[in-house]
């Protein structure tokens, strides 16, 4: 007999690599935090003797969730504004609120409570981009979650930096930062948008991303307005812009992309870009809905991403696959247009693949780190089953994910966080509610 730490033996499992394949009656072997063997149950038994052995017998074992795209520390900001488009919802909601209340305390804090929120839901890699990233960074590495954290880098001051020079220079700090060189985080540059830099910050930006070696994620083509002002200031759409300063690329990470020329889109495929879809941000702040059918068929990968909780509500990839697979039917006039299982690879493996880490993370594949999501299909809403991946994306809810393992760790189990007190966690976010709210009732009278 082997010595293995875990043996999980769920009704099904859905590796998504390679894709179409759903396994009924196999074990997943996890040894010192990576998959080590995937094989028929009996078989497994006579083999393996697990320290831990976890039966599920009405589950469906996935890939953990990816988050390409979100603002973790924003939880504590939402529902502070609601019902606004972009500029101003940015403007006169979010901007105010971050000058006013953004530190490394509030990034820790807000940081915690999301990738709570994320490891209910299924969620094993997030991909971060906001202030204090080397506290987003020590925070994931403390609560055994996978993250790519981005350096934000706009031209103007915020209580993080002074200048785009030096959000740029604690960017390539961040890279050797002790938490950033954890096997659990990898990082970026996070530039917000096109306007936020000047064409020398771009310019600084894409040689020390080169030298670095790591992608670059932003907004790009997230309303008209952005594409309006920036033709308006520039000469030129944000994609034209960007590629004349040598970051369309296989390293850029194209966040929202929703309104796209096909020219735009054929010139992503060719470069390698990927693009982080947000659909339940788009349609709350009325940015859009981007057509990612079509970008699937000319070849582009797409990630899916929640953005921040304060335009969304929920960081929640499993609702995000759902909608986007709908979204995407609609759009193309085609309800082929993105299948159940395209869904879920958009969420998994296609998130990986978007941050550099199809390597790592991203199927239940040997030899990757043992990120994994057990889904219980046995309630009522699920039934009966005759489609595994189809009443996964389409009828469960993050409340029937069961359990999580990030690198092997078991985060989540039989519904309850292993290793974070949610009380007290919630103290934290209520007294982060009174401080701002009591703010804003003292700024009304
Ligand atoms: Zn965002």
């Amino acid at each position: 007999m082997q010595h293995c730490d875990t043996l999980i033996a769920p009704r099904w499992c859905i590796p998504v690599e390679p894709s179409g394949v759903v396994l009924t009656g196999h074990a997943v072997i996890v040894t010192d935090g990576k998959i080590t063997d995937l094989l028929p149950i009996e078989k497994a038994r006579q083999v393996y003797q697990p320290s831990v052995h976890i039966e599920r017998p009405q589950h469906a074992l996935i890939p953990g969730f990816v988050n390409s795209h979100t603002h973790a520390a924003m939880t504590l900001l939402r529902g502070l504004a609601e019902d606004l488009p972009l500029q101003g919802w940015l403007r006169d909601g979010i901007w105010p609120a971050e000058k006013r209340w953004v530190s490394a305390e509030m990034v820790r804090d807000g940081t915690e409570l999301a990738i709570a929120e994320m490891l209910t839901a299924g969620i094993t890699c997030f991909s971060d981009q906001y202030f204090f990233p080397e506290i987003v960074a020590e925070t994931a590495v403390d609560l055994g979650m996978r993250a790519m954290v981005g350096t934000p880098v706009v031209e103007f001051p915020t209580s993080w930096a002074g200048s785009a020079g030096e959000y740029l220079s604690k960017g390539a700090d961040l890279v050797h930062d002790p938490f950033a060189e954890h096997p659990l985080v990898s990082t970026c540059f996070a530039p917000h948008s096109i306007s936020a830099l000047s064409d020398e910050s771009f310019t600084e930006l894409r040689v020390m991303a080169d030298q670095l070696d790591v992608p670059v994620q932003m907004h790009l083509h997230e309303t008209t307005a952005e594409i309006a002002a920036s033709v308006k200031q520039s000469g030129q759409r944000p994609c034209e812009r960007l590629d004349a300063l040598g970051l369309v690329n296989a390293a850029l990470l194209a966040v929202h992309a929703v309104h796209m020329t096909d020219a735009e889109v054929a010139r992503f495929a060719e470069a390698g870009v990927n693009i982080a879809h947000c659909p339940r941000s788009n349609l709350k702040l009325a940015s859009g809905i981007a057509p990612v059918g079509r970008y699937r068929a000319a070849g582009v990968n797409v990630a899916i991403g929640t953005d921040g909780a304060a335009s969304n509500n929920v960081l929640d990839v499993l609702a995000e696959i759902r909608l986007a697979a709908l979204l995407a039917k609609v759009t193309e006039n085609d309800a082929a247009a993105i299948s159940a299982a395209e869904a879920l690879h958009m969420g998994t493996l296609g998130g990986a693949a978007a941050l550099g880490l199809a390597q790592t993370t991203g199927s239940i594949t040997t030899g990757k780190y043992a990120d994994l999501a057990c889904v219980d299909l046995g309630s009522l809403n699920s039934q009966p089953i005759y489609d595994v991946v189809s009443q996964l994306v389409y009828t469960a809810n993050a409340s029937q994910v069961s359990d999580v393992w990030v690198a092997g760790k078991h985060q989540l189990d039989n519904g309850q966080l292993a290793h974070i007190n949610t009380d007290e966690l919630l103290e934290r976010s209520n007294e982060w509610r009174d401080r701002m709210a009591g703010s804003s009732d003292d700024q009304a009278r």
